[in-house]
């Protein structure tokens, strides 16, 4: 995430602050400063920051959740519209991703009830300052706020993953997705309609961006569905060129004229990859140091090898990690036979969804299909 900083580390997971989130506190504070209200501007400010805590609070309800079923959280990062806690991968048992997407919003639950006795309402206790209950009762209302918000069934919410998890105990995962995400974006153009009828602007961004995110989700589903049980070996690319360890950028230049291929493995005398040379890499270094410069200088080196036998969501996830644009491919005895890139894995994609739905609609009567993938 870019424009973030970490704050602090804690549990295994890094806070990051995102800096618009800083710009938000900024604009409440100058707002009440400027109409001469220095007693409202650090009100605004500590309220902000309460409120976020509890967004916070909520997000650690996820991670630890997850972390239940062995799964990490790398990084929490906190916007001005909300936090969003990265887990590595999702559970792929819905009852597992029932839990883990509940326990956010339990986390709300669990501190309006805490906070009940010292906010106004039925439960309040009687022994605390006017002042005081008022902003506990704000705080509260907030926490109360954010679970009904959440459980809206919906993605991105926590809601929409509920739905689905309870969709998933019935029926096939990719199929469950397809109807929460359809769902989720009925509920999104009614909501949208209806608060541009009442004139709120903030909400019909709220409505598009709830839209937006079912596609994203339904497109992610359907990535998982087509590549389940598949092998490295379908998505390389196996005619591809390299280059010898004592190569220089003006031979580099040469094979990268004479193809459509960016990347290139530079392979040691034994035919060992040494590391990869990218296109973007070898255009930085033409620029500072000239033609002559030998590959072995430019090149990026400890890039990860996969196995051409390794499961496909496995790779693509190296394949992310890595932040390389293509990854060598190797077979039991340590040679390079090939490269696995996002061109490709998107190619494939696309041949197996055609061939699924062709297949499809030979076997049964026509439905509506999953949603298409995003290219
Ligand atoms: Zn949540």
């Amino acid at each position: 995430m870019r424009w973030s900083f970490k704050v602090f580390h804690v549990a295994g997971t890094d806070v990051r602050i995102h800096v618009t989130f800083l710009l938000l506190l900024a604009f409440i504070a100058l707002g009440s400063f400027a109409a001469g209200d220095a007693a409202a501007a650090i009100y605004g400010v500590a309220f902000v920051c309460l409120v976020f805590l509890c967004v916070l609070l909520h997000e650690f309800g996820h991670a630890l959740a997850a972390r239940r079923y062995g799964i990490r959280t790398p990084d929490i990062t906190m916007l001005p519209i909300g936090g969003l806690a990265r887990l590595e991968r999702m559970p792929d048992n819905p009852s597992e991703e029932l839990v883990v997407a509940i326990a956010g919003p339990l986390v709300n639950v669990a501190i309006a009830l805490l906070l009940s006795p010292f906010a106004s309402g039925p439960f309040h206790f009687a022994g605390i300052g006017r002042e005081e209950a008022g902003l506990l009762t704000n705080l509260r209302n907030v926490n109360l706020a954010l679970v009904l918000f959440n459980l809206i069934p919906a993605f991105p919410m926590d809601g929409g993953r509920v739905f689905r998890a309870f969709l998933a105990m019935r029926m096939d995962y990719a199929r469950a997705t397809a109807i929460a995400a359809s769902t989720g974006q009925s509920i999104a153009v009614i909501g949208g309609l209806l608060a541009l009828v009442n004139g709120q602007p903030m909400l019909v961004l709220i409505a598009i961006f709830i839209f937006a995110g079912a596609q994203n989700e339904a497109a992610f589903a359907q990535l998982k569905h087509l590549s389940a049980s598949l092998r490295v070996q379908a998505a390389t690319v196996t005619s591809f060129q390299s280059l010898p360890l004592d190569a220089t950028l003006n031979e580099a230049i040469e094979a990268l004229l004479a193809s459509s291929q960016h990347d290139f493995p530079v392979l040691g005398p034994a035919g060992d990859v040494r590391g990869l040379l990218t296109r973007d890499d070898l255009i930085v270094a033409l620029r500072k140091t000239g033609a002559d410069t030998p590959v072995a200088e430019v090149m990026r080196v400890n890039v990860p090898s996969v196995h051409h036998t390794m499961l496909f969501d496995r790779a693509l996830a190296i394949l992310q990690e890595s932040g390389c644009p293509a990854l060598p491919v190797v077979d039991s005895a340590g040679r390079l036979v090939g490269l696995f890139t996002p061109e490709n894995v998107s190619e494939l994609l696309l041949v197996r969804n055609a061939l699924e739905r062709a297949s499809s609609r030979r076997a049964a009567p026509p439905r509506a299909g999953p949603p298409p993938l995003p290219v």
